[in-house]
């Protein structure tokens, strides 16, 4: 069996993982180094085997709201795990103090794992602190993680792309960093832009938004689906239309986190939802109707 050349997994040493680990060459955690990286919508199932090998390696974890604490037990038990997020509605610590406190650990040689819900680059401001470890000259790796608007959808059967529906996507924030609604994008554009539009943290701004995509030229009808803690095992989909979004979701009590998608994608969740089939759902063999379609024409 080869050693471990690669990594040292610690106080957490499982041989087999380190057989494979070191079959992979999965690069070895050095002290003052950070990774950020992705934990995925929640299901530790989705950790990739790069977030496995730095949660085996790391000496602190600091980790967001969005981590799911499953996610952590993967953790070499030697290493201190510490929140970053926001809880019981109170403020969190600010972007710019989270960032100091990763220069801060790498510089007192620590091997600091920044652990982020989904991909750290999408919507998750990974980006902003990895460019304040480059300003401090701290090394850092970067590992992507399955993002919710696209996982967490395939969760609740619902593809973000299908040939017969949508060539194209778009990914929308539907809160800007004060939190208001992003009235400053071109709404129009964006109406117009693609058949699918994915929405992360826009479930306060829902009606706004959906006012907005309406009154851009989107119809009213068009298929919504919200999947709030999308991948854990209290996954629930709402399914709704564009006008009538806002009040189902007050009405459902539905809260966040959850992720939205507009588009007729949404339709096949009728014949995709493999989560439900599990529990007896019968999947609809031609849910957009092609077949009826053909013959008619
Ligand atoms: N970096 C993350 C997104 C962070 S923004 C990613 O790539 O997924 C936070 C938003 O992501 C939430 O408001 C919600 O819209 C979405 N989100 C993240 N995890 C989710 C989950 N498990 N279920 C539903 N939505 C989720």
């Amino acid at each position: 069996m080869s050693t471990g050349k690669l990594i040292d997994l610690g106080g957490n040493r499982v041989p087999e993982a380190e057989e494979a680990a070191s079959r992979l060459a999965l690069p070895r955690f050095e002290p003052g180094w950070v990774w950020l990286v992705g934990a995925g919508p929640g299901d530790p199932g989705l950790l990739t085997l790069h977030a496995l090998n730095a949660l085996r390696q790391a000496d602190v974890v600091v980790y967001d709201a969005l981590v799911d604490e499953t996610v952590l037990q993967f953790a070499n038990p030697r290493a201190r795990l510490e929140y970053s997020g926001k809880r019981g509605g109170k403020p969190g610590p600010k972007q710019r103090d989270i960032s100091a406190k990763l220069v801060e650990l790498a510089r007192a040689g620590k091997r600091v794992l920044r652990l982020k819900g989904g991909d750290p680059f999408v919507f998750g401001r990974g980006g902003e602190e990895a460019l304040a470890l480059v300003d401090a000259g701290i090394p850092f790796r970067l590992v992507p993680g399955v993002t919710a608007g696209i996982g967490g959808l395939g969760y609740a059967g619902i593809p973000v792309t299908h040939r017969d529906t949508n060539h194209a996507v778009t990914f929308i924030t539907g809160h800007m960093a004060g939190g208001d609604v992003p009235e400053h994008l071109d709404w129009p554009s964006i109406a117009r832009g693609s058949p699918v539009i994915v929405l992360y943290m826009a479930l306060s701004h829902l009606s706004r938004i959906a006012d907005l995509l309406i009154a851009n030229g989107r119809a009213a009808h068009e298929p919504v689906a919200l999947v709030r803690n999308a991948t854990l095992k209290d996954q629930q989909v709402l399914e709704t239309t564009l006008g009538s979004a806002a009040a189902d979701v007050a009405a459902a009590n539905f809260t966040a986190p959850a992720i939205i998608v507009i588009g007729e994608v949404v339709k096949l969740r009728d014949g995709l939802d493999w989560l439900g089939a599990l529990e007896g759902r019968v999947l609809k063999r031609d849910p957009l109707n092609l077949r009826a379609k053909k013959d008619v024409g």
